[in-house]
């Protein structure tokens, strides 16, 4: 076994999931079946959370995402942040946890380390609609 190093996931295909509107126990959840949803496909490698278009998000939206990466962590496949809005940085400071992400200021610097990529435009408002 070598290092688990977060850099050696192998990123061919990405996906590219916009979270939109509030995120918070009452559909946290269905945030993270949707974000799981959204990369279970064979040519998914990396899961890109474009956090640009979040108005709320609270402790069970990070749990949400941290519970998501562990699973695709788990699975070998990797999750990136990306563009968190002012909402979504003020609660992952509050709760020390950004450093707990790997966190991109913009979608395409999240890219950067991926070979090819595929956008993916996620539901509006919060998950509806997705099982
Ligand atoms: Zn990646």
């Amino acid at each position: 076994m070598s290092g688990q190093n977060q850099e050696s996931f192998p990123c061919a295909e990405a996906v590219v999931f916009a979270v939109r509107g509030e995120i918070d126990i009452a559909n946290a959840t269905q945030l993270c079946a949707a974000l799981l949803h959204a990369t279970d496909r064979p040519d998914c490698h990396c899961l890109v959370v474009d956090l640009s278009r979040v108005e709320f998000m609270d402790l069970s939206g990070v749990r949400a995402l941290y519970e998501c990466r562990r699973v695709l962590a788990w699975e070998g496949r990797h999750m990136v942040l990306a563009e968190p809005s002012a909402a979504v940085e003020r609660v992952l400071t509050a709760l020390h946890m950004e450093h707990d992400f790997e966190i991109y200021p913009i979608v395409e610097a999240a890219l950067v380390h991926t070979a090819r990529q595929r956008y993916e435009e996620g539901p509006r408002t919060g998950v509806r609609g997705c099982e």
